[in-house]
C-alpha cells in the first residue's frame, strides 16, 4: 500500500466537513505533485551521443606538405560535425564508367581522360586510389551538369537561382557498419562534360580539392580554390597545400566513433 492510498484510507475513517475535505484534498494534490516534481525522471530512450572533437594522427604526407605564413585557412569552413577531413587511407575514388553504348564516344573518353590528369595531380600529395565499383567510394565523380538547387524567398515571392556551373561537390555523413560506429563522409561530384578539357581538368581539380578537406575558397586566382573560372586554371598550389595542412590539424567529430548510451 502506499503513502498516498494510506492517507485516503485514513481520511475515508473520518467524517469531515465538506470545506475541511477539500482543504484536505489540496493538501494531497500539494504532496503528490511535489512528489512527481522530486521523483528523478526518467530518461529518454538511448540517444548516441557525439564523439568529442579531436585531431587525428597527422598522416606522413600530411606532415610533408608545406606550412605558409600567409594562406586562406580563415576561408574554410567548418560542417555541423567540426573539419572534413579524411581519417583512413587511401581514400578511394569511383568515377562514373561508360555504358556499352557510350565506349565509343570520344566526348566521354575527353571527359575521363581530364577527371583522371586531375586525379593524378592530387595524387602528388594525397593518397588516392581508382576504383572500378561503385559501392563504397569515399567520392564518386558523376559526369553530368551539376543540379541547381533553387530556393525560395517566400516573403519575396521569388525564386533564387544560383548561377549554372561546371562542377559541384556535396557531403554526406553516414555511420559505419563497425563496432563502434563511427561517423563517416562521402563526396559526390558533378562534373560537367559540356567544357573544353583545360577546364574541365581545371574544375575536376577544384571539386576533388573540395573533396580532400578545402572546404572553402581562396580569394587568389593563383589557387585551384579560387572560387570563379580563371581563363587558365592554375596548378595545386603551395598555399592550397597549406591549408589542406592545417584542416588535417584541426580537431574535428568526423572520422571518431559515436558513444551509444546504454538504456537504464
Ligand atoms: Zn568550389
Amino acid at each position: 500500500m502506499s503513502r498516498v492510498e494510506i492517507l485516503i484510507a485514513a481520511m475515508s475513517l473520518f467524517k469531515l466537513h465538506p470545506s475541511q475535505k477539500r482543504w484536505l484534498w489540496r493538501l494531497l494534490f500539494g504532496a503528490i505533485a511535489l512528489l512527481i516534481a522530486l521523483t528523478p525522471f526518467t530518461p529518454a530512450p538511448a540517444q548516441p551521443s557525439f564523439p568529442t572533437p579531436q585531431a587525428h594522427p597527422l598522416p606522413d604526407f600530411i606532415q610533408r606538405l608545406p606550412q605558409l605564413e600567409a594562406d586562406y585557412f580563415a576561408e574554410i569552413q567548418t560542417t555541423p560535425l567540426g573539419y572534413l577531413m579524411w581519417s583512413h587511407f587511401p581514400v578511394t575514388i569511383y568515377v562514373q564508367q561508360p555504358t556499352a553504348a557510350e565506349v565509343e564516344d570520344k566526348k566521354f573518353e575527353k571527359w575521363l581522360k581530364s577527371v583522371d590528369v586531375a586525379i593524378a595531380d592530387w595524387q602528388e600529395y594525397f593518397p588516392l586510389v581508382e576504383i572500378s565499383e561503385p559501392d563504397n567510394a569515399d567520392i564518386t565523380v558523376l559526369r553530368q551538369r551539376p543540379q541547381r538547387d533553387i530556393q525560395v524567398d517566400r516573403d519575396n515571392q521569388r525564386l533564387i537561382i544560383p548561377d549554372a556551373r561546371h562542377g559541384t561537390a556535396r557531403y554526406e555523413f553516414y555511420l559505419t557498419p563497425t563496432e563502434p560506429p563511427l561517423i563517416q563522409h562521402r563526396f559526390t561530384i558533378s562534373l560537367s562534360p559540356a567544357q573544353n578539357a583545360k577546364h574541365m581538368r581545371g574544375t575536376a581539380r577544384h571539386e576533388l580539392g573540395h573533396a580532400l578537406g578545402l572546404w572553402g575558397h581562396s580569394l587568389d586566382e593563383d589557387d585551384v580554390m579560387y572560387g570563379l573560372q580563371v581563363r587558365r586554371p592554375p596548378p595545386i598550389s603551395g598555399r592550397d597545400l597549406s591549408v589542406l595542412r592545417r584542416v588535417y590539424e584541426q580537431p574535428t567529430q568526423v572520422g571518431w566513433a559515436v558513444v551509444e548510451n546504454s538504456a537504464s
